[in-house]
């Protein structure tokens, strides 16, 4: 008698993490289901604030090369929402009443972007910004809208920002801190963006923030009224203002979450049978509090991947140092790494004057914890890129050979790459992954 079929693998997701999750199963030979609330298998989101809004019917690149062999194994369910997770079942549950077995799951649910509260905000003309469906929608609403206001000086809001002036709109930013990409960019680099932004007719103003959206009597969007009693006049509103993990599906089935699904990491939860990766996970180290959240597209995808080998009963750990990067107009930021949130007041910046831009390096204690710059074009990627194995090290700089090297972007790499050798910090963890990253930003 032949045994009972293996139940497959199941992914929850559409995004880098459920992705990698999916392939590196699959890649062992593994079968997997792969269940998406959206439309198609899971994709890149990063371009969607980016070319995406800028060129009208560019397309979304997929995370998977479209003739792998592995992609068999994938059994892929779009249009399937998950509403229920029964771990000690094993089952999954869709919106459509579809039933799931499975030896064990991947959540990668993502994050879902936080909502303008304001009255008036909850009609036509407002936007946020998490999927295709709400870029395509974006992007069509700019080719009627003249005046945008965008709510929110973070990383999708400037973006934001910057294809709709490109686009040809009229754009405020409104900020409710003192200064915009105050989550982990140097005060440096973001003055820097916005000298950018005001070249390109952007103005932004900080430490207000909307009190309420306006409507004429047809409920047409007029304009946006601030706290500091102010009427910015407009006729589309994106607000980039943050986002939350989605971790409901993982309360409501008993995980242990903190603003965030708890996993350690090699991306377990609480429950033997379910793992999890991504923008909805808090990743925790034993008594290492709070443990850290991330939004970023090349750390999602080695969570997944990771969670992928603990799955099939290997072992791995995501210990990358994170990274990202961001396009507005002709420049790119390029971030890596992050001040411990314990130091943060010990942080102690090294700024360096670069062709065109400017790099900051962050120490603490002597020891390199992250480094943020910005160029025209994507010159940067060098030396952000070289500080990464420096700062898996744990390591230091000769910041007078830093000092000296100033303005020849090669130079400071290799200042950064000694630093790394001298540390004995060879075989990076994620450095494979960092120079895919770099790879689809840099042209070669
Ligand atoms: P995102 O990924 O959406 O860019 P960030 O957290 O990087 O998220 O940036 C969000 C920005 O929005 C932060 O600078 C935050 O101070 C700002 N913000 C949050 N709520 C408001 C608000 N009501 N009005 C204006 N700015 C806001």
């Amino acid at each position: 008698m032949t045994p009972p079929p293996t139940p497959p693998y199941a992914v929850v997701g559409g995004g880098p993490a459920a992705g990698a999750g999916a392939r590196a199963l699959a890649a062992a030979g593994a079968d997997v289901v792969l269940l998406t609330a959206e439309d198609r298998p899971p994709y890149d989101r990063t371009v969607l604030s980016k070319d995406f809004l800028l060129t009208p019917g560019s397309v979304v690149p997929p995370v998977w090369p479209p003739d792998a062999g592995w992609r068999q194994h994938i059994d892929v369910r779009t249009g399937a929402t998950v509403v229920a997770l029964d771990p000690d079942a094993r089952e999954l549950t869709t919106a459509s009443g579809e039933r799931v077995v499975f030896e064990a799951v991947l959540l990668a649910p993502g994050a879902e972007p936080r909502r303008l509260g304001v009255p008036g905000a909850d009609g036509p003309g407002v936007h946020h910004l998490r999927d295709v469906a709400d870029a395509a929608r974006l992007s069509e609403a700019m080719d009627a809208a003249r005046r945008l206001v965008v709510v929110g000086g973070g990383v999708i809001g400037l973006e934001v920002a910057a294809a709709a002036a490109m686009r040809g709109l009229d754009v405020e930013v409104v900020e409710a801190t003192r200064r915009v990409l105050g989550r982990g960019v140097p005060a440096a680099v973001a003055d820097r963006l916005l000298a950018l932004h005001a070249r390109h007719g952007v103005s932004v103003r900080t430490s207000t923030s909307p009190d309420a959206v306006q409507r004429d009597a047809s409920g047409a969007l007029t304009g946006v009224l601030l706290a500091d009693g102010v009427v910015l006049p407009a006729d589309l509103v994106v607000a980039g203002i943050g986002v939350r993990p989605r971790e409901e599906l993982a309360v409501a089935a008993g995980l242990t979450c903190d603003d965030g699904i708890l996993v350690d990491p090699s991306g377990r939860t609480s429950h033997p049978a379910v793992f999890a990766a991504g923008d909805a996970v808090r990743t925790r180290r034993p008594g290492e509090l709070p443990g850290i959240r991330l939004e970023s597209f090349t750390a999602a995808g080695r969570q997944g991947e990771v969670a992928a080998h603990a799955m099939l009963g290997g072992d791995d750990a995501f210990t990358d140092v994170p990274w990202w990067w961001s396009d507005q107009y002709d420049a790119t930021l390029q971030a890596i790494g992050v001040p411990p949130v314990r130091a943060r007041e010990r942080v102690r910046e090294e700024v360096v004057e670069v062709p065109d831009g400017l790099l900051v390096l962050s120490f603490v204690d002597d020891r390199l914890v992250a480094a943020c710059g910005a160029t025209s074009g994507p010159a940067i990627a060098r030396p952000v890129r070289a500080a990464g194995p420096v700062i898996a090290a744990g390591a230091t700089v000769d910041v007078a050979a830093l000092r000296a090297a100033g303005h020849d972007l090669a130079a400071l790499a290799s200042v950064l790459r000694s630093a790394a050798r001298a540390s004995g910090g060879s075989g990076v963890p994620g450095e494979a992954q960092l120079d895919a990253a770099v790879a689809r930003v840099e042209p070669p």
